[in-house]
This record gives structure tokens, C-alpha cells and sequence, in this order.
């Protein structure tokens, strides 16, 4: 089935802008998963394909294990580089919004900049409720993945045959990850067709599931092992099982970057267990991350108490109240928010 949201005359559009402009920057989310990264790198590399230049820009760096992918050495962190991205900005003509669904999903500084800017705006994503801030907007919230948009935005320029293995392998990571390898609702038989289509052009899936899961070190696995020995609270009356990590625990620990990616699926992962949380101290707030099976929507739940969202079965938000304060609030505020959804 074609992707009705990839439209002719908005692509046609979208091109003649492109082809006239010559700053063209490609953002990604904060604190970037797989999906992030290979959708904004594999943008890059298609326009590139098609004779356009143009600019990879994340808020903050990635961890490891994402790093083998072609073109990461190129994208310039704002973290690291605010004066040359703030410079960027100011003369970009266009600007991708790629796998995030409102601007301050960048941060607050560089969404404030991104806002201002009066570049064209182009959204790709699939998170719910978008806001309506792009000249561009290409949303689509049943899919699994931007990569798969990414995928579907090519297919509807007629430009399959310019997926190289590179190209294919970012995008076959975004569709890894943000569908639990293959396993979450949100796959359908196209993503199934894509993944063989990837595979045809070159891309060697089973290199990519070692390059992204097989990164164990021993500190991740004693993290890991203390967690789950000494972190896990399950409660059984809500189905509900709770982690945390304080700042002092990952430190203690040598904690790098990454290092706490899918403790909340392990959660989720207990027979019995419907909603999975993982809150976890960063340098200057509380993280956290939601998890849940079947039709509980936890983004409504992040946005109504953590100022978040996401998905309806994985969601995210921040709060200002300590660990041990922000774990007391989810445990007040669940029970009711669960058992108003069976009413
Ligand atoms: P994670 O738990 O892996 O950080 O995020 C899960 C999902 O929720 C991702 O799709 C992510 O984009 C989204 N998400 C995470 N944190 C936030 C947040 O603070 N606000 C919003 N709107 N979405 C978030
Ligand atoms: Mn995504």
C-alpha cells in the first residue's frame, strides 16, 4: 500500500525549493536513538544522491554503538559547536524536523533559534499529535519508524534505486530499533517488504544487529546486574515495574553514554508486567522513560505528569523532583490514570 501522506504536488514543491537553496540543514531529537540517527543521516546521503548539499545537526552527541554508520563523523552537535550551528541557522533556506513532532524536542536554546528561523520548514515523523509549526508537514503516527517514512518519502520521488548499502543500513537501524527488532504493533508487511528491500540493495542485517546489540562491556553488565538486583520495584496490583538510578549509582558505576539503553524493555519484559518506568537522574534533571503493552497509552501519561509524550507504548519526560520524589509521584498518580482507562 503507498503512503498517501507523501503527496505529488507537496513533493514537487518540496524539490523546487530545495534545488534553489543552498543552506539545508537536517535536525535531529535530543539525546538520539537509532530511528534519529539513521533517518537524518540517510536523508542526508539520498539528497546527496540527487545533487543537494546539505548539513546533519543534533542537539547532543550519540551513544557508541550508533557510530559505525556512515556519515556520523559529519553531523555537527550543538553541545559542541553552538556558535557555527547558531550561524547555520541564521542562513538556512531549508530546515528538516526529523523524527520529533514539536520543536523544543530539540532543546530549549536551539528549539528557541529553530522557531525563530523563517527557513522553510519540512517535518518527517511519526509521533502522535504533531505540532503545527512546518511549511512541510509529512506525518504519519501509525508507522514505526521516521526511517520508514524516510523509505516511503524516496519510494514516492521514484528514487528506490538510489538506496546504496549505506543509505539502506541507516534506515534498516531506525526500523530496528524503534520497532523492538521487528516485534512492537507498529510493523506491518510493508515494513517487512522494506526490510527485504534494503537487503536486496546491499545491507547485511545481521552485521547491523551485532553492531547495535552486541556492545556489551563488562561495567554495562554489572550496571545492569546491580539495577535489576537492587533497583527493580514491581508492583503487582498495577502490573506496573519501576527502576531508578540516581546520579551517584551511575557514576559509581563508570556509566557511559548508552550504557542504560533497554533496562526499561527488561521490565517490560516480566510475564505479568503491563507498564514499565525507568527513571534515571541526568546532569541537570530527572528522565523518564515509559514503556507499556496492549492499548495503555503512556504518553498521555508522561504528558499529563512529565511533561513529555512520545507513543502510545513507549514515551518519555522529564521532571524537577528528585529520583526518589519522582518514583513516589508515579506510584500516587498511576493507579488512577490505569484504572480510569478500564472504565
Ligand atoms: P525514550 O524512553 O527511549 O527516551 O523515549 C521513548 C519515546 O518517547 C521516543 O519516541 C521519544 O521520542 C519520546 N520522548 C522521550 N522523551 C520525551 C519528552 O520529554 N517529550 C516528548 N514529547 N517525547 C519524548
Ligand atoms: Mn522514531
Amino acid at each position: 500500500m503507498k503512503n498517501t501522506i507523501f503527496e505529488k504536488e507537496k513533493l514537487t514543491a518540496l524539490f523546487e525549493k530545495l534545488s534553489t537553496s543552498s543552506t539545508i540543514l537536517i535536525f535531529g531529537h535530543k539525546s538520539p536513538d537509532g530511528d534519529s540517527i539513521g533517518s537524518t543521516l540517510a536523508l542526508h546521503h539520498y539528497l546527496a544522491a540527487k545533487g543537494i548539499t546539505s548539513q546533519v545537526i543534533h542537539p547532543d552527541g550519540f551513544p557508541n554503538f550508533l557510530k559505525w554508520m556512515k556519515g556520523t563523523d559529519s553531523i555537527l552537535c550543538f553541545d559542541k559547536n553552538p556558535s557555527e550551528v547558531k550561524e547555520l541557522i541564521q542562513r538556512a533556506e531549508v530546515i528538516f524536523n526529523l523524527d520529533y513532532n514539536e520543536q523544543s524536542r530539540v532543546g530549549r536554546e536551539l528549539g528557541e533559534l529553530l522557531t525563530k528561523s523563517e527557513a522553510t520548514k519540512v517535518m518527517i515523523d511519526h509521533h502522535q499529535q504533531p505540532d503545527d509549526f512546518a511549511n512541510f508537514t509529512f506525518s504519519d503516527t501509525r508507522s514505526c519508524s521516521t526511517c520508514q517514512l524516510v523509505y516511503e518519502f524516496i519510494e514516492a520521488n521514484d528514487d528506490l534505486r538510489l538506496i546504496s548499502s549505506e543509505m539502506g543500513s541507516c534506515l534498516y537501524s531506525g526500523i530496528l530499533t524503534d520497532t523492538g527488532s521487528f516485534r512492537f504493533s507498529s510493523v506491518t508487511e510493508k515494513t517487512h517488504q522494506i526490510a527485504a528491500q534494503l537487503i536486496a540493495a546491499g545491507v547485511n542485517h545481521s552485521a547491523i544487529h551485532e553492531a547495535i546489540y552486541d556492545v556489551n562491556t563488562p561495567e554495562r553488565l554489572k550496571l545492569l546486574g546491580y539495577t535489576l538486583n537492587n533497583k527493580l520495584e514491581v508492583l503487582p496490583e498495577i502490573k506496573t515495574a519501576i527502576i531508578s538510578l540516581t546520579k551517584q549509582e551511575l557514576v559509581k558505576h563508570n556509566t557511559q553514554k548508552g550504557y542504560t539503553e533497554g533496562f526499561v524493555n527488561m521490565a517490560l519484559s516480566m510475564l505479568g508486567i503491563d507498564v514499565a518506568v525507568f527513571v534515571k537522574e541526568d546532569d541537570k534533571m530527572v528522565k523518564i522513560s515509559f514503556r507499556s503493552k496492549g492499548e495503555i497509552p503512556v504518553n498521555e501519561f508522561s504528558k499529563m505528569y512529565f511533561n513529555g509524550g512520545g507513543h502510545i507504548n513507549a514515551a518519555g519526560g522529564a521532571s524537577q523532583l528528585s529520583v526518589e520524589e519522582t518514583v513516589n509521584k508515579i506510584k500516587k498518580e498511576l493507579p488512577a490514570f490505569l484504572s480510569q482507562l478500564t472504565q
